[in-house]
């Protein structure tokens, strides 16, 4: 390893081998994560844009020109899906998460500029994106959280209106949730935020470029008055490779704050749309060139197979004895609970149910259960992300399903006794005491997680996650992950 001078063609293969680790990327195995349009030739036109844009640097529109073009077009193309008027520009990010940090650091800028000071707060529902936990983090706004119904996993309009006030400099509605698919009440809470003075910002993450083509929908974008940011991810439903968002926002003025501007230090002057300074414009040439390949036209086909295959999906799993699907998803994704009305022996645990799917080839993703703030609880679920392709292999996949769910039909869901027992002896659950690095890495050995390996289930890991008071669970993730990333000692 420290001899590191290897021939160009050993190094690739020595990257093909390591890309056998990897789930896999294609064909609608991984529920997640992965947005698969079953397009090779789009996989190939990205893969040429990126290399097209290989050298440029993304940090500076005014010597690599074509960066501004491709941004200004697919900003342009946007805002006419979302239906923004002039007043509405944008930018193109790195991901989801950034476009909803910028947007939350747009607000509190534009809060502070009001005049006003202090520590503004962040109002969301319980389902938010976790990326907006991680903007109040980042930019120091105070999180309120507004629960949502356990049964539908929606927020009422009310429970959110109720919260608006002079601090709040941002309220986040979804189309749709992560969590459970939810179309969050945008008019109703646009309305009043409005008339208050709170602008609003919709996380169409997820759910913009696949929503427009959805059938019967209630507005969701800029066509709703007092929507004043949108966020929609290129490397979702845009079918680019990873690291491509739009964010919009409603008013020049208001969009200026987003950037970053200095000329204060005796290098070059600094001017930043997004957080990052040098940056690739590959995602940007990708996402760019896959809209003009695909044009609405195209994103409407991919987002009808996508939507055809999610109906047939909901079907067999509402037929399933024992599984129930969370509330009524909105867009190509959705969220499965056991069903607590039959008897415990013919109900499904959606965490044995996905670490039983993954016996039959697909990766389900694990979703924890949260307790919210008015003492309801919301179950915990395994997520389905349906991409174009699944439509491909629905027979296979809703035999899977069907499969996994005998096998684990009445297996009662995993539980952390064991551990928290042992945990109650160490002191570590006493409040405010966190264990460090070498003290959370022996944790994760007593419940079988040693350094570098990753669990084979994954059910017994959410029991403990949801067990264990938050702070500590993080702590132990935190742990996992930098795990996997430390070099091995050094041999003397
Ligand atoms: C994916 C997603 C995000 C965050 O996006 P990343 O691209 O993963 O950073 C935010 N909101 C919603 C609703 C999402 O689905």
């Amino acid at each position: 390893m420290n001899e590191w001078k290897i021939a160009p063609q050993d190094v690739l293969e020595r990257l093909n081998g390591l890309r056998q680790l990897d789930a896999p990327t294609h064909g609608g195995r991984v529920l997640s994560y992965v947005y698969d349009s079953g397009r090779a030739e789009l996989d190939e036109l990205a893969a040429a844009a990126i290399r097209a844009v290989q050298p440029l640097n993304g940090l500076d529109p005014t010597t690599f020109r074509s960066v501004a073009v491709m941004e200004r077009e697919l900003v342009g193309f946007s805002r006419t899906l979302f239906h923004g008027d002039d007043d509405v520009v944008g930018s193109i990010t790195s991901g989801g998460t950034e476009s909803c940090l910028l947007a939350v650091k747009t607000a509190r800028d534009a809060w502070r500029a009001d005049g006003r000071s202090g520590r503004p707060q962040l109002l969301v529902a319980s389902t938010v994106h976790a990326a907006f936990q991680k903007a109040a983090h980042y930019f120091e706004l105070d999180l309120v959280v507004v629960p949502v119904s356990p049964v539908t996993g929606a927020p009422s309009a009310e429970a959110i209106i109720e919260r608006l006030a002079a601090d709040v400099a941002l309220v986040v509605v979804s189309a749709p949730s992560y969590p459970t698919a939810t179309l969050d009440p945008v008019t109703e809470v646009a309305a009043a935020a409005a008339s208050v003075g709170v602008p609003v910002h919709v996380d169409a993450c997820i759910g913009g470029f696949a929503l427009p083509w959805w059938p019967d929908l209630p507005a969701w974008d800029f066509a709703v008055p007092g929507v004043t940011s949108l966020s929609a991810d290129l490397h979702k439903y845009g079918y680019s490779p990873k690291g491509a968002s739009v964010l919009l926002q409603r008013g020049r003025d208001r969009q200026r704050l987003q950037y970053f501007a200095t000329t204060r230090w005796p290098g070059y002057p600094v001017v930043n749309s997004t957080m990052l300074g040098s940056k690739s414009a590959g995602p940007l040439a990708a996402s760019w060139a896959m809209v003009q390949a695909l044009g609405a036209g195209g994103l409407a086909e991919l987002a009808g197979a996508a939507r055809r295959a999610t109906i047939a999906l909901v079907e067999v799993v509402e037929a399933i004895d024992g599984l129930r699907v969370v509330g009524g998803p909105v867009g190509p994704l959705f969220a499965v609970t056991s069903d607590d009305d039959v008897d415990e022996a013919r109900r499904v645990d959606p965490h044995r149910l996905a670490d039983a799917m993954r016996r039959y080839g697909f990766i389900v993703q694990l979703q924890p259960g949260l307790a919210q703030g008015d003492g309801t609880r919301m179950p915990p679920t395994a997520h389905l992300t349906v991409t174009p392709v699944t439509e491909r292999i629905l027979p296979e996949l809703s035999d899977a399903l069907r499969r996994a769910a005998d096998d684990v039909r009445g297996v009662p869901a995993a539980r952390a006794d064991e551990v928290l027992q042992a945990l109650a002896g160490s002191g570590l659950l006493a409040e405010g005491v966190m264990p460090d690095s070498d003290a959370a890495a022996a944790l994760l050995g007593a419940v079988g997680i040693s350094d570098g390996s990753v669990p084979e289930e994954m059910a017994p890991l959410l029991a403990l996650v949801e067990a264990l008071p938050a702070p500590l669970a993080e702590r132990l993730l935190t742990e996992l992950l930098a795990r996997l990333v430390e070099p091995e000692a050094q041999r003397a």
